[in-house]
Formats: C-alpha cells, sequence, structure tokens
C-alpha cells in the first residue's frame, strides 16, 4: 500500500500542473487537426459570443473572452501553433521570454476582425457600419429536408498584413502639421484690410490627424481589404419562404466602425427538373406547391379512373418516401375533389431544431384531382360506349332538366338549350 502512494502522488501533482492552463485547441472547440479556416471561425464566433461587452457584469465571460483570444493568437500563427503542438504552453512562454513577445491586447485582436475600437456599440461615439441584405434561393427539397448551402461575397475586411493601420511598419503617426485634429486654423481676407480665421482640413493627413511613413502594399493605405468570403447557411427544416438568417457583425469591417449584420433571406427557387433524372427520381418539388406548412399537388386521372374507380398512384415525396393514392372499384372521384392526407406536408419548423424532445410535427397534403376526358376514341370504343348508355338511359333515364322543375320553355318561346341526359 505504502508503494502505491508514494508513486500516485507525484502523478497527481503532474496531472494537476498540465491541467494548470486549458488546451487552446479545447477552448475553441476545435480537434487538433483543425485548418486555419477553423481556427478563424471558431474565434469569430466565441469572441462575440464571450465579449464583454454582450455580458455586461459576467466576470467568467470577460475571462474566456481573453482566453479565446489568447488560443486564437497562439494557433493562427503557424509557427507558434507548430511550438504549441510539440511543447505546450510552456514552450510558448519560453518562446515569448525570449524575443520579448507580449500578448495583443484581446479587444486589439477583437476589432481586427469587426472593427471599431474593439467594442460593440454600447459605447458613445462608437458607429456601426451599414447592415447586409442577400438573397440566397433554397429549393423546397431543402426546406422540407434541411440542410446546408454556401453563397460567397466580396466582403470588406480589415487589412491583415497592415492590421488595419495602413502603413507598411503597421505605425500611424500623429501628423505633424495639425497636431492630430485634422483641421488647421487658416488666416483669410474677407476685405481689404479685414482677416478672419477660416477651419480648413489639413491637407498633409486629408483631416484624419494621422499620418504614415510609407503605405502597406496590400491595401495600399485603404487599410481594408475586399475578399471572396464564403458563407455557409443553415437551412432548417420546415423554415418558412422569406426566413431571415442574421450573422452578427458580418457585414463589411472597417476600422471606423464596428461591422454592422449580415443579413440572409431565404427564397423558395423555382423547381427545375434535374438533368438527366427519371421520373422517380425528379422529387426537387416539381410537382410540389408549398403554403405555409401544407402541400399541394394535382394528380390526373383518366374518365374510367374517376368514374369506375380502380386505380393507384406513387407519389414520391421530397424526401423520397411513397405516398399512395388510389381508390377501390365502385368508387368515384368528381373532378376537383381535394383529398386531404394529413402529415403529408411540410414540417413545422421548430426553434430548438430536430431535437428528442420534440416531436417532429407535419402539415397536410392537399391532393387535388382533375378529370381528363378523351376527345378521340376508337370507333369501336365509342360504339360500345354509346351502347352502354344507349341501354340505360331507356332502362332508367334520368332527365336533368325535367327534374329541375323549371318550366319547359323559357319566355321568348326559343327552345332551351339541350341537356345532357344520362
Ligand atoms: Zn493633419
Ligand atoms: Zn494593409
Amino acid at each position: 500500500m505504502r508503494f502505491y502512494k508514494t508513486i500516485l502522488l507525484p502523478l497527481l501533482a503532474l496531472a494537476q500542473f498540465a491541467l494548470g492552463a486549458e488546451d487552446y485547441y479545447k477552448i475553441l472547440g476545435l480537434n487538433r487537426d483543425a485548418t486555419d479556416k477553423q481556427i478563424k471561425s471558431a474565434y469569430r464566433q466565441l469572441s462575440k459570443k464571450y465579449h464583454p461587452d454582450k455580458n455586461p457584469g459576467d466576470p467568467s465571460a470577460h475571462e474566456k473572452f481573453v482566453q479565446v483570444s489568447e488560443a486564437y493568437e497562439a494557433l493562427s500563427d503557424p509557427e507558434s501553433r507548430q511550438i504549441y503542438d510539440q511543447f505546450g504552453h510552456e514552450g510558448l512562454k519560453q518562446r515569448k521570454q525570449g524575443n520579448g513577445f507580449q500578448h495583443h491586447d484581446p479587444f486589439d485582436l477583437f476589432s481586427r476582425f469587426f472593427g471599431g475600437g474593439g467594442h460593440f456599440n454600447t459605447h458613445p461615439g462608437q458607429r456601426r457600419g451599414p447592415n447586409i441584405e442577400v438573397k440566397v434561393s433554397v429549393s423546397l427539397k431543402d426546406f422540407y429536408n434541411g440542410g446546408t448551402t454556401e453563397f460567397t461575397w466580396d466582403k470588406q475586411e480589415i487589412c491583415e498584413h497592415c492590421a488595419g493601420t495602413g502603413a507598411a511598419d503597421k505605425v500611424v503617426h500623429t501628423c505633424p502639421s495639425c497636431g492630430g485634429k485634422g483641421v488647421k486654423m487658416v488666416r483669410s481676407q474677407f476685405a481689404p484690410g479685414m482677416f478672419t480665421q477660416v477651419q480648413m482640413q489639413c491637407d498633409a493627413c486629408g483631416g484624419r490627424g494621422k499620418t504614415i511613413a510609407k503605405r502597406c502594399p496590400v491595401c495600399h493605405g485603404d487599410r481594408v481589404v475586399r475578399k471572396a468570403t464564403p458563407v455557409t447557411v443553415q437551412v432548417e427544416r420546415g423554415m418558412g419562404d422569406g426566413t431571415r438568417v442574421v450573422y452578427e457583425n458580418e457585414a463589411d469591417a472597417s476600422p471606423d466602425w464596428v461591422a454592422g449584420d449580415l443579413i440572409v433571406t431565404l427564397v423558395e427557387k423555382e423547381p427545375e427538373l434535374e438533368e438527366g433524372a427519371r421520373p422517380e427520381e425528379r422529387v426537387d418539388g416539381v410537382f410540389f406547391r408549398r403554403r405555409g406548412d401544407d402541400l399541394f399537388w394535382t394528380e390526373v386521372l383518366s374518365l374510367r379512373e374517376a368514374l369506375l374507380g380502380d386505380w393507384s398512384r406513387n407519389i414520391t415525396h421530397l424526401d423520397g418516401h411513397v405516398v399512395r393514392l388510389g381508390r377501390k372499384r365502385g368508387q368515384v372521384v368528381q373532378p376537383g375533389h381535394v383529398d386531404t392526407i394529413p402529415g403529408e406536408g411540410m414540417p413545422v419548423w421548430h426553434e430548438d431544431g430536430d431535437s428528442v424532445y420534440h416531436k417532429t410535427e407535419y402539415g397536410n397534403l392537399y391532393v387535388e384531382y382533375v378529370v381528363v376526358l378523351p376527345d378521340q376514341m376508337e370507333s369501336g370504343m365509342e360504339k360500345d360506349l354509346w351502347a352502354v348508355f344507349e341501354k340505360w338511359r331507356a332502362k332508367k333515364g334520368v332527365n336533368l332538366h325535367k327534374d329541375s322543375g323549371r318550366p319547359e320553355y323559357i319566355v321568348t318561346g326559343e327552345r332551351p338549350p339541350v341537356h345532357e341526359e344520362l
């Protein structure tokens, strides 16, 4: 027993040491093989979530915000990531001591992603950039099944090369001409011998109050660059046509403002037949129409089917499952009749998405029947049919006109139109 104790104690001490600083990948919620893109995207999401402006009076959120920023700094630089992967926190610590490297202020890092001064516009004087509206087409099939769709747009981002300073050396100087005010007082003569002080924009710095020695070669001093930026949109089952998905602070960024929101509107796409698809594979909603949570379908019946029954149809639904329609022999379908099939409409959207805690409900499917009468018949068939109707008319005729109780002749004395008899 004693032996175990002595071994166990140093082991525990080691484990504690390792737990002292949390794993950077874990903080960002990533695996060790995460791509640069995933690291960036995790930082964007988590830094917004834990930003102190969004969690006032919550010291644990503030701590998280700092951790996320540290983790991003360590993993976004290939060299420091490699050191971290190999030697962990201790390795990075030694490297920093070696070259006098200091952690960046987490708010500075935040402002390099979202612009402004690293804060949301809860701070007075903080400007907010414009929102951007984008429309994305989504097929009915994707609204039914859920899925993701991606689009790319030219987003303005803060230049990474100069960290949004516009300067090749990332150093911004106070304008020596105006002393940083951006304006100068100029003496101007408005009448002979009479002068006044006029405030003019400083021409040396263009009113910014700041100058740089050499322009950044990437953004040419603009401080921002446009980049093709892919956005992945999650389409949840049953989302409505016209649903707006808001990506907070993901619109154009600028050092002068806090980025506005990117607002994506999902619009139902006109259905199209998939190229080369067999009829049974055409499940993209060509023949389905949607209204709210309900679906509509039109089914065509022949005269024989409508009149005598004994038919069936298989409708391939939007997820490929089959809905069977049909009538037994002797069951008549009137033209324009509508069958209501409960549970075969659209899934009803739920804010929690798909979850084991609630059952997905569905709207109705409405099937409307159209009856097509043959406009040409083989003469033999026509004769047979005629004979059948003649036989039964003679036996048990029904005169629709007579049974309606209307007068035989109308007032003008003309013969009334001939009424169909069966
Ligand atoms: Zn100036
Ligand atoms: Zn630049």
